[in-house]
């Protein structure tokens, strides 16, 4: 069975092929600008060169069009034909309260999901363009929506509900939702099978530590807690987002600099984070290069950093009464080895033991703490395609 699956952002079209007999990527790529001038589409297929294609995108449906072109093109294809893809997944950023997990789209999904477009204005808008486009093309091919959300749906009510005027949640829907769900949910399940464990046997916190970051408490494969809340800014500080900060910075700044609504949001969204500390980078391999030449801000926010995953992971342990597994994953997560030893750095209490030979790894699976570890720790690189992929088949059946 062979899955394709897609990420549209409002310019962008990200997609894997992935032929679901084996869990192996067909070809994938990206098509990026759409809608703007200079449109083109990235497509790689494994052990192959990556072929550009530079070509006016006008809107989704003329990518999705050059995709299937691609797809299926003698040379660079990697299907005869469009009618060998079995099923598409969706990426969907924000489900609402509606969706628990993933489901088939049909029109009354869609009308549900125009109705959560209020819930992430700048994410969910631009999925649904991309569903519409690729039920124009593919109109006999089922379709499936995994969302970011679904998986932490099993928060219980205490820990998803902020301590504001309940009328605002029940008016608006204010309250955690978490993101990140379908990599957490991939690592944490990967995580049991490493260890060989039950998934349900185990209390694992997911550490999902790239550009936006958030943390996941999995107890016995339940999503308990998470970081990220009503939106992606809550909980770490991260590339450029703030994540948690007394919500009454947000009116002194708007008095004291006389800012709009909207300014406060791009500054807490885009200019904050370990980028706003150091006023380097968002990017941590700059930061680290900083910090080594000697740069201070570019040191406190490594430090930030690390110390804000570090009071999480105490905390989600007794949120769940315990840890068994700790697991590192995404960009920083899966390559930082420095990183991931600073954050592990006094946790003994919690009997976590690096092994730092181990720890010398980056990119691929492996099991980082000693062999006696009362906790173990690992790095699980996240793939969130292969996830909705499965879903996809799951659900298609
Ligand atoms: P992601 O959002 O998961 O793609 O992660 C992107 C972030 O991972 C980048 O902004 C970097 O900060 C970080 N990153 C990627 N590779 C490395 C590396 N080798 N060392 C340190 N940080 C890295």
């Amino acid at each position: 069975m062979k899955v394709l699956v897609v990420n549209c952002g409002s310019s962008s079209l990200k997609y894997q092929l992935l032929n679901m007999e084996n869990d192996t990527l067909m070809a994938k790529g990206l098509a990026e600008r759409i809608g703007i001038e200079g449109s083109r589409l990235k497509h790689e297929v494994p052990g192959k060169d990556e072929v550009v294609i530079e070509k006016e995108l006008p809107d989704h449906k003329a990518a999705f069009k050059l995709l299937s072109d691609i797809l299926v093109d003698k040379e660079r294809g990697v299907i005869d034909d469009m009618s060998e893809i079995a099923a598409v997944g969706h990426r969907v950023v924000h489900g609402g309260e509606k969706f628990s997990g993933s489901v088939r789209i049909n029109d009354e999904v869609m009308k549900t999901l125009y109705d959560c477009a209020d819930l992430a204005p700048l994410h969910n808008p631009p999925n649904i363009m991309g569903i519409e486009a690729c039920r124009q093309l593919m109109p006999d091919v089922p379709m499936v929506g995994v969302f970011d959300t679904a998986f932490h749906q099993t928060l219980p009510d205490y820990a998803y509900i902020y301590p504001l005027p309940y009328e605002y949640y029940e008016k608006y829907g204010i309250r955690k939702y978490g993101f990140h769900g379908t990599s957490h949910k991939y690592v944490s399940l990967r995580a049991a099978q490493l260890l060989e464990k039950p998934y349900e046997s185990l209390k694992i916190i997911t550490c999902h530590l790239g550009n936006g970051a958030s943390i996941t408490a999995v107890d016995r494969g339940k999503s308990v807690e998470t970081t990220m809340g009503f939106t992606p800014l809550e909980g770490l500080a991260m590339g450029t987002r703030c994540g948690s900060i007394d919500a009454a910075i947000v009116a002194f700044l708007m008095e004291k600099e006389n800012m709009t609504a909207e300014q406060v949001n791009d500054i807490l969204n885009k200019r904050s984070g370990v980028l706003g500390i150091s006023g380097v980078s968002s990017d941590f391999r700059d930061l680290e290069q900083a910090a080594t030449e000697g740069n201070k801000r570019a040191q406190m926010a490594i430090n930030v950093f690390a110390y804000r995953v570090k009071s999480y992971i105490g905390s989600y342990s007794a949120v769940m009464n315990g840890v068994d597994a700790i697991v590192f994953t995404a960009g920083l997560g899966e390559n930082s080895v420095s990183m991931r030893e600073k954050i592990c750095e006094g946790l003994d209490y919690l009997g976590v033991e690096i092994d730092r030979e181990a720890n010398n790894v980056r990119g691929r699976e492996k099991i980082i703490s000693k062999a006696g570890s009362k906790t173990q720790v690992l790095v699980v690189p996240t793939n969130e395609e292969l996830m909705i992929a499965k879903e996809t088949v799951d659900i298609i059946g």
